[in-house]
């Protein structure tokens, strides 16, 4: 049996912290070497020791270089780590390679980006944890790395930098950690922290310019939308994106706390970073807690309806342009729906297969844009989606679970006091028809010919279209 030398000196550290830090119910020691190659974990129970361990991560026992037990008798992992026979107390000892991106069972992207100085890594790939951290547990990961080195990632931060407390998030939704040398910077947009990271590329990003305009954009949200609901944010920027676009790949995961992620093309001019979408559409989902992925055309529908809201009331488009850009959307989304003959939730099935997605990113909009009028129209503008939201966000919206998108629109309606939300629902998730938008239009006086869009109509119509594209008065 293949002992672990190290585990004698891990030993010897867990002593030493043990004194330095209070002691949490899962306490975890990660050191790690200058190359970022490889981390070392020691994991201690107090109290009562979890069945098992799992990681998110597919390919996490693929990365994981071996585990032992604190006698030193090496654990045989099959899918998860088997901890149920430990007494109170206990401690385990593992290795995990972070030198490459493994894509051997888990499809879903790479799980490691490497820069000059750091890494940043899935923590599916090497943080093995119980399924469910009950309540009243208290869960730390504390890091002992090389000196100058820094921490980033979406667990909450205690007074020691380099101590996080991991939230009760479920096991399954992603996060990832950089380790390294990278620019830090923490902002503050109304009630909120962003936690901004960016890695080093070549050529080397402007990191003052694209801070700038991360906090320029999570305060256009904020002003446009309402209060981001989130005290944290961490946000995750990664160069030497090869495209066209300043932000080719951006997305946001849940695990541990909302994170947006963005790979950017650092060879853009800042001014197309500052004309681009990606990051109001992206900060748009941070209003709406984690939602089932088969129900992605109501959360892809909300961010692609505000990408351009939010950017007409911001002045960074005019309101004709929003418009234009809308109805653009709704025309290639309704194309592809009539092609495909799909109804709206099996095309959405499928987008995960990597197959278009105009359907459920453009049905979806349409939905929040009609009940956006209707909701304006019944109220005289007293009611909004806007407020819609924030209620939510104030009353209702628990940040730890999955939700349906039916749970979210039940809540909607509830807040807004009559079904607006459920009947768009009904009518057409289950549906290859697209959203019928005439009424909207009509309400809204827009003349769309083709894809030429014109106003039309009364001061009611036009006050409505001002009412959407015009920042509130709050
Ligand atoms: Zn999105």
């Amino acid at each position: 049996m293949k002992k672990f030398k190290l585990v004698g000196l891990m030993y010897a550290c867990v002593y030493l912290f043990a004194s330095s830090a209070a002691y949490a119910d899962y306490h975890y020691h990660v050191s790690t070497d200058a190359d970022l190659k490889k981390l070392d974990v020691n994991l201690c129970f107090k109290g009562e020791v979890p069945k098992e361990l799992v990681a998110e991560s597919l390919d996490a026992s693929v990365a994981l270089m071996g585990a032992w037990y604190g006698s030193g008798e090496e654990i045989n992992v099959s899918g998860v780590i088997p901890t149920e026979q430990l007494p109170s107390g206990a401690c385990i000892v593992y290795q995990v390679d972070i030198s490459r991106g493994i894509q051997r069972h888990d499809m879903t992207g790479p799980k490691v980006y490497r820069s000059s100085g750091a890494t940043g890594v899935s923590n599916g790939l090497w943080f093995w944890r119980p399924e469910v951290f009950d309540k009243n547990r208290k869960v730390l990961v504390e890091f002992h790395l090389p000196k100058d080195f820094m921490v980033a990632t979406s667990w909450l931060s205690t007074e020691n930098e380099y101590v996080l407390e991991v939230p009760k998030t479920p096991h399954d939704w992603p996060s990832w950690i950089v380790l390294g040398r990278f620019f830090k910077k923490e902002i503050t947009v109304g009630g909120m922290q962003l936690h901004l990271a960016i890695l080093d590329g070549s050529p080397q990003p402007d990191v003052d310019a694209l801070a700038y305009w991360i906090e320029s954009e999570a305060g256009y949200v904020d002003e446009a939308i309402g209060p981001i609901p989130f005290s944290m944010v961490q946000v995750f920027v990664f160069p030497n994106a090869r495209a066209r676009q300043p932000v080719p790949i951006a997305y946001v995961t849940r695990g541990g706390g909302p994170t947006l992620h963005m790979m950017i093309n650092q060879r853009r001019s800042m001014e197309e970073f500052h004309a681009d979408w990606t990051a109001t559409h992206e900060l748009s989902h941070l209003y709406l807690p984690f939602i089932e992925p088969e129900d992605a055309w109501f959360y892809e529908g909300f961010a692609s309806y505000y990408q351009y809201v939010v950017r007409a009331r911001t002045g960074a488009i005019d309101q004709l342009n929003a418009w234009s850009n809308l109805i653009y959307g709704f025309h290639r989304g309704s194309r592809e729906a009539e092609a495909r003959e799909l109804t709206l939730l099996e095309a959405t099935e499928k987008m995960y297969a990597g197959e278009p997605f105009m359907q459920v990113y453009w049905a979806g909009a349409a939905m929040m844009l009609i009940a956006d009028v209707q909701i304006r129209e019944e109220t005289d503008g007293v009611w909004s989606l806007d407020r819609v939201v924030r209620e939510f966000n104030a009353c209702c919206m628990d940040k730890t679970r999955a939700w349906s998108a039916q749970e979210v629109i039940f809540k909607f309606d509830e807040i807004y006091g009559r079904p607006i939300f459920l009947p768009l629902m009904r009518r057409y998730a289950d549906s290859n028809n697209f959203p019928d938008l005439t009424d909207t239009f009509s309400s809204l006086g827009l003349s769309v010919i083709g894809s030429k869009v014109s106003f039309f109509g009364s001061a009611d119509q036009g006050s409505l279209r001002n009412q959407i594209m015009s920042m509130p008065e709050r």
